[in-house]
């Protein structure tokens, strides 16, 4: 049987630039097709991260925007704030969401800011080279943490899901991975439903997916996905955080 992969509307042509079995050309493709099952895509506005997804710009069919890193919660707040009718989505990283931005990822989701996190954790600092990010787990051994993450030494893995599900504003979050087809479905299902939230002006939505980054975790695509069920959601469990939708 031949498989014909149609492009989704809300991607151009572009040919992604990711790195072999990075979950960022996955991710990518779910949200567009996402976008385009809700019919909203004249009317989305995405934010591109600082990180291995800054040239996002190049492959979304919709109007994007650049900010400075760990600022796109700050950026999607106002842009909702003047075009209330748009669908406003951040697509971050974990250093952009995570490090570097975790102040306006706190007050966003803790305002209720009517908009959406694409927070794309693959617990490593991707685009500068694999440093110890905050989401790199005990044991992971990166460029800053030779011999593996000890938490008495590097401190421990931020569940950042974990702290924004505590946050009044917050309405839905989960989190889910790009590891296996179960798991890819169910993200593209996340994604939907955050969008959602934000259609029915409930509140700060966001979707954590674990991703594999095979280059700086030095493991071949299927060793890293592998990775991510095996070692990640022990530190990271895929559930759904929060549900007050
Ligand atoms: S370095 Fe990692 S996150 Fe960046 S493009 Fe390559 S696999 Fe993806």
């Amino acid at each position: 049987m031949k498989v014909v992969f149609e492009r989704p509307e809300s991607l151009t042509p572009a040919p992604f630039r990711y790195c072999p079995g990075c979950g960022h050309s996955l991710i990518h493709r779910l949200l567009a097709e996402s976008v385009d099952a809700l019919g909203i895509r004249e009317k989305t506005i995405g934010i591109a991260p600082v990180g291995c997804a800054v040239f996002a710009y190049d492959y979304f069919n919709f109007d994007m925007l650049e900010v400075a890193h760990g600022r796109p919660p700050a950026a999607a707040t106002a842009m909702k704030k003047v075009l209330p009718d748009r669908i406003i989505f951040a697509y971050q990283g974990d250093g952009d969401l995570a490090a570097i931005g975790t102040a306006e990822t706190v007050h966003a989701a803790n305002r209720g800011e009517r908009v959406t996190c694409i927070f794309v954790n693959n617990a490593v600092y991707g685009m500068t080279g694999g440093q110890m990010a905050p989401t790199t787990v005990v044991g992971q051994e990166t460029t800053t943490s030779p011999g593996g993450r000890i938490p008495l030494r590097d401190g421990y893995p931020l569940d950042l899901s974990e702290m924004l599900g505590i946050a009044a504003g917050s309405v839905y979050i989960e989190r889910t991975s790009v590891s296996n087809p179960k798991n890819i479905l169910k993200t593209k299902k996340a994604i939907k439903k955050a969008f959602e939230v934000q259609l029915a002006d409930k509140g700060f939505s966001m979707v954590e997916i674990l991703s594999p980054c095979p280059t700086n975790w030095k493991m071949t695509p299927t060793e890293a996905a592998r990775w991510v069920d095996e070692t990640m959601t022990q530190f990271f469990p895929l559930k759904v955080i929060k549900d007050v939708a």
